[in-house]
């Protein structure tokens, strides 16, 4: 199914979650994707306290994808030293798998993000988007940045519209998607092992395992 198209997810992945699990299967299934790969994030060039290792955050992503034959993880990013722009790393996906067409999948707040990345402009020409709900951002604050008629957003806002395609001035497709609105994010996962509280059920298991025997996101932590 979906051959030809391929479904990217990227992030720090600090740790990753069932969040990024779900949204990367629904957005396979109804855009039709023949897999996604998940690519972590290298290490930053100065250290972050607290961002777990480039191979820590590699073995976890694999550990939670490993039950899914669609889901593939890419060490393209973790294996560099220093900071990788996404658009190199899409410029060395393209050389790698000639001929398929790349979905950049990001909840609405990373998409907004996108101005400060290197070279957005560049970005733009060079992948098509998924852009997910994801609770707490509105479709809404897209609207200076995609052309959708305000009908559009507010079927996608109250949820009577499920999936919206746009296309850019440069030909690129946006989709625009609400998925399942799990309340998950990494920063609240490391908060609550910092406090010594559970993170069952917000990640699989193999990955809480791992946050444990590694002693990862606690106070004062050298394991990170
Ligand atoms: P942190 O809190 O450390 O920023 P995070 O949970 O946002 O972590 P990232 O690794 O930053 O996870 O996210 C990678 C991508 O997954 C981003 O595009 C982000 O928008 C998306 N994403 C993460 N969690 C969710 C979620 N619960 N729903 C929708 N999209 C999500
Ligand atoms: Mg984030």
């Amino acid at each position: 199914m979906g051959k030809g198209r391929i479904g990217i997810l990227g992030g720090t992945f600090n740790p990753v979650h069932y969040g990024h699990l779900r949204v990367s299967e629904e957005v396979r299934e109804r855009i039709g994707l023949e897999k996604i790969l998940f690519i972590p994030s290298g290490n930053p060039p100065l250290k972050d306290l607290e961002l777990a290792s480039a191979e820590y955050r590699h073995e976890m992503t694999r550990l939670a994808i490993a039950s899914n034959p669609s889901f593939e993880i890419s060490d393209i990013e973790c294996k560099k030293t220093g900071k990788s722009y996404t658009v190199d790393t899409l410029i060395a996906l393209r050389e790698m798998h000639p001929g398929k067409k790349f979905y950049f999948i990001l909840g609405i707040d990373a998409f907004l993000d996108i101005p400060l990345w290197y070279h957005p402009e560049r970005l733009m020409e060079l992948t098509h988007f998924v852009v997910v709900s994801r609770p707490g951002f509105s479709f809404m604050r897209l609207s200076s940045r995609v052309a959708v008629d305000a009908e559009a957003f507010s079927a996608l806002e109250s949820g009577h519209l499920n999936v919206y395609r746009t296309v850019l001035e440069n030909g690129g497709e946006v989709f625009l998607m609400n998925v399942t609105p799990l309340d998950i994010s990494a920063t609240v996962i490391r908060r609550l092992v910092k406090q010594g509280m559970s993170i069952k059920y917000l990640l699989p298991e193999s990955v809480e395992s791992f946050i444990i025997s590694h002693n990862l996101y606690k106070e004062g932590s050298d394991h990170l």
